[in-house]
């Protein structure tokens, strides 16, 4: 009979992954040293805090991920007597020879009754798995038909781009190109024939635009290229050469077709700063370009007014992230100034906080009737299935509201993993599908009037400055603007009292 500890061996050889323990005030890393045999590189047993501070085995954005993780270990002040729920990061590990090799690292920290923190876990190679899904991601980039870029990484890799080069004085282009009258061609020269076309066209568009363009096939015939640090003018001019590279006859009479296409032109910055608005405006100048009578170029023009394809209305994508975290009392200010309503725009604000934070609910409440039982004025869910604001529990407000503190921005309460928290008041917060939460109250003295707060509904959130410093200005807003209607209201109701 093998004993638990060889069993452990050969399983953990096996499965190629090992479990340890690491007592930070004893700065010891506990393994087994068969892990040896999974590892790239050693791993002191002790001195392990500042060798994993040195992060020496991990590079680049690996090595901040990797860091971000290990300063919640380190420095989050948990509660004693708490442990984490367990995470999941994977990392790049850099061997010696600076070979990459990729581990799943699953763990969870305890704080003991003396505060001493023991963090357990596992890690796994899973390098051969990952290649293969990378391999596979790689592939489900690209549009099978024509190898260009397919229709759902063209967003993410274009907004990358534009992030990556921010927009200090730079112009990019975003065209969408469309054939005209390509049913035509299908109708008359047969599918295949149209395939072809559609083909041809596709390795037009490699030659005809530039080596860091990005080309993708995002419909029947229909192409997006975007143009990274471009002028009008080079623009304008590839536009005229591309289209005079497509414009040809097709067939032989009578079944003959003219071939030509059309093309809308949007630029960033001054027509937005991400995909989604840049795509919208390019498309409405394509169809204004159609309207004019097809084998043309457009640029896009507010006075086009008119939508194609139900150009973005969503107001949260054409928002300034910058200006937004930046200086939000400004921009929250704009958003109400300019709003005809100000119950629709507090709803917008709410959205685009949601969307922005990556939050599933984000909700205003008044303590009109009390503290325990506060009621929801505002709120806005990313899922229907996120309904039910804490404020319907007065066991969970009561709890809520003793955890406020006063942090630098205003009074807060917050929680990064409901699994820190004291077992029934987890339980009681994870009934409610509560599973972080960030929370700013109004204060008028010591009353507490209200508040705002924003709930991740699934999983952990690590607040940060920015969101702290839009929910304190935005609480600020509310605050004067909820007394100003309760005074309203009154000041009404004691009219039709009086008179
Ligand atoms: P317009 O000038 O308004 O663009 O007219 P159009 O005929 O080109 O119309 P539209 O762009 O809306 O339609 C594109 C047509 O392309 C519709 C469909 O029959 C055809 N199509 C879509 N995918 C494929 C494909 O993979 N191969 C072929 N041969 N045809 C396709
Ligand atoms: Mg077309």
């Amino acid at each position: 009979m093998e004993s638990l500890l060889e069993l452990y061996r050969t399983c953990s050889i096996v499965s190629r992954s090992f479990s340890f323990c690491w007592r930070m005030r004893e700065d010891c890393f506990c393994y087994d040293d068969d892990a040896l045999k999974i590892l790239p590189r050693p791993m002191p047993h002790q001195g392990a805090t500042a060798f994993l501070q040195r992060a020496e085995f991990l590079q680049g954005a690996e090595r901040e991920k990797f860091l971000r993780h290990f300063a919640f270990l380190v420095m989050h002040p948990f509660r004693r007597g708490s442990r984490t729920r367990p995470r999941q990061v994977v990392l790049g590990l850099l061997d010696t020879d600076g070979n990459i090799w990729y581990f799943r690292l699953t763990y969870q920290l305890e704080v003991q009754m003396d505060g001493g923190r023991v963090v357990y876990g596992t890690l796994q190679d899973i390098s051969e798995f990952y290649r293969e899904t990378a391999a596979l991601r790689e592939s489900l980039r690209h549009d099978a038909m024509t190898g260009l870029y397919a229709k759902t990484y063209v967003p993410q890799l274009i907004n990358q781009i534009l992030s990556l080069w921010g927009m200090k004085g730079q112009h990019h282009a975003l065209l969408v190109l469309d054939l005209d009258h390509f049913k035509q061609v299908n109708d008359q020269l047969g599918h295949l024939i149209g395939d072809a076309v559609i083909l041809d066209l596709a390795l037009a568009l490699k030659m005809g635009f530039r080596k860091q363009d990005v080309l993708g096939h995002i419909g029947g015939d229909e192409f997006v290229v975007f143009m990274p640090n471009v002028t009008e003018k080079e623009v304008i001019e590839r536009c005229g050469q591309f289209r005079a590279s497509v414009r040809r006859k097709l067939g032989e009479p009578p079944d003959e077709v003219q071939l030509t296409g059309s093309i809308g032109i949007a630029f960033a910055p001054e027509h937005g700063s991400e995909y989604r608005t840049l795509f919208a405006k390019a498309d409405a100048a394509l169809y204004e370009a159609k309207k004019r009578g097809r084998d043309g170029q457009v640029v896009y023009d507010d006075a086009f007014g008119q939508q194609r394809r139900g150009m973005v209305k969503d107001k949260t994508k054409t928002a300034d992230y910058k200006e937004l975290t930046e200086k939000p009392l400004d921009y929250i200010f704009r958003v109400v100034l300019h709003s005809q309503d100000t119950g629709l725009s507090v709803h917008l604000l709410l959205e685009i906080f949601a969307k922005y934070f990556h939050v599933q609910r984000a909700y205003v409440f008044w303590n009109i009737d009390g503290v325990y039982w506060p009621r929801l004025l505002y709120e806005y869910r990313a899922r229907p299935e996120d309904a039910g604001f804490a404020a319907h529990n007065p066991e969970i407000r009561r709890r809520m509201w003793r955890r406020y503190r006063t942090g630098d921005y205003g009074r807060f309460t917050e929680c990064a993993d409901v699994w820190m928290l004291p077992p029934q008041t987890k339980q009681l917060f994870e009934k409610a599908g509560i599973c972080a939460w960030l929370e700013c109250a109004f204060m008028e003295g010591s009353a507490f009037l209200g508040g705002v707060g924003f709930d991740d509904t699934s999983g952990t959130h690590e607040w940060n400055r920015a969101e702290h410093e839009v929910l304190a200005a935005f609480a600020n807003i509310m605050h004067r603007f909820l007394l100003g209607q309760i005074y309203y209201e009154r000041t009404k109701n004691a009219g039709s009292i009086y008179f």
